[in-house]
């Protein structure tokens, strides 16, 4: 997470109150060094926050000192501030991520109004550069948990070679509660959307549990409780800015 801030104010975000951080050059050094000295780090997330909220040269700092780290085979970049600032998406900034291929650049898009043309062409121009694009977003109660929205979503953003790879459901913070689907129900939207579309037009449906991304595999109220509450950490931490890291991934 090299910073906290976004431009975005989503009415669902769960970051909410959270102190807006940015890494110090030190930080970075500290991040990127742990990262070198594990070779079994071999996919590396750069998250934030809104890593587009950095500037090119900053983010290529990241994409290409990570780049550089033999053993690291994947870098994904997860983003939402295309959707509401499509011309965030410049040639210049596909060229740079292009020349650090492969790169997954992630975003989060909630509802089909969000894929508008300006948008269409940035995706576009990443998927001629050969950038692999996923989608992951919340399902979110009385915008998007409904088959038939998810499914024209899903289907607009693989035409454009954007892969849908998760939905994420049962997340939460202090007042978002009102945007919470029912577990059960949220089964049951993948379910309906299964062999009405292209496979690979359904995502996997996770929760994410102390920071980790947990595939749900059908819901159930045991599941629910054992993903939510019992579950123990297994991920692994990098030593930086502990308030950072205990900020949960929204992407
Ligand atoms: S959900 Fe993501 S893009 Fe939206 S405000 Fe939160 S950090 Fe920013």
């Amino acid at each position: 997470m090299p910073t906290l801030g976004c431009p975005s104010h989503c009415r669902f975000c769960f970051r909410k109150g959270h102190k807006v951080q940015h890494l110090s050059q030190n930080e970075a050094d500290v991040a990127l060094d742990y990262i070198r000295n594990d070779d079994s780090i071999r996919d590396v997330i750069i998250t934030g926050g809104e890593p587009l909220f950095l500037g090119d040269e900053e983010l290529e700092f990241w994409v290409s000192s990570v780049r550089a780290i033999e053993h690291v085979q994947i870098i994904r970049i997860t983003s939402r501030a295309p959707i509401y600032v499509p011309s965030r998406i410049t040639q210049a900034l596909v060229d740079m991520l292009a020349e650090h291929r492969p790169i997954y650049m992630i975003f989060s898009f909630v509802h089909p109004r969000e894929l508008t043309p300006e948008l269409e062409k940035g995706i576009r121009m990443m998927a001629d550069a050969g950038i692999i694009m996923l989608q992951q977003g919340p399902l979110l109660r009385g915008i998007n948990d409904d088959p038939e929205i998810l499914r024209e979503l899903y289907e607009r953003l693989a035409a454009i070679q954007v892969l849908p790879y998760y939905a994420i459901w049962g997340i939460s913070s202090p007042g978002t509660e009102h945007f919470m689907v029912d577990g059960q129900r949220a089964s049951e939207i993948m379910a309906a959307l299964e062999n009405k579309t292209s496979g690979f037009c359904v995502p996997h449906l996770i929760t994410i549990a102390r920071g980790d991304k947990v595939r749900m595999m059908g819901w159930s109220p045991d599941k629910a409780a054992a993903h939510l509450k019992n579950r123990p950490r297994t991920g692994v931490s990098t030593p930086v800015s502990t308030s950072i890291l205990h900020a949960a991934p929204h992407k």
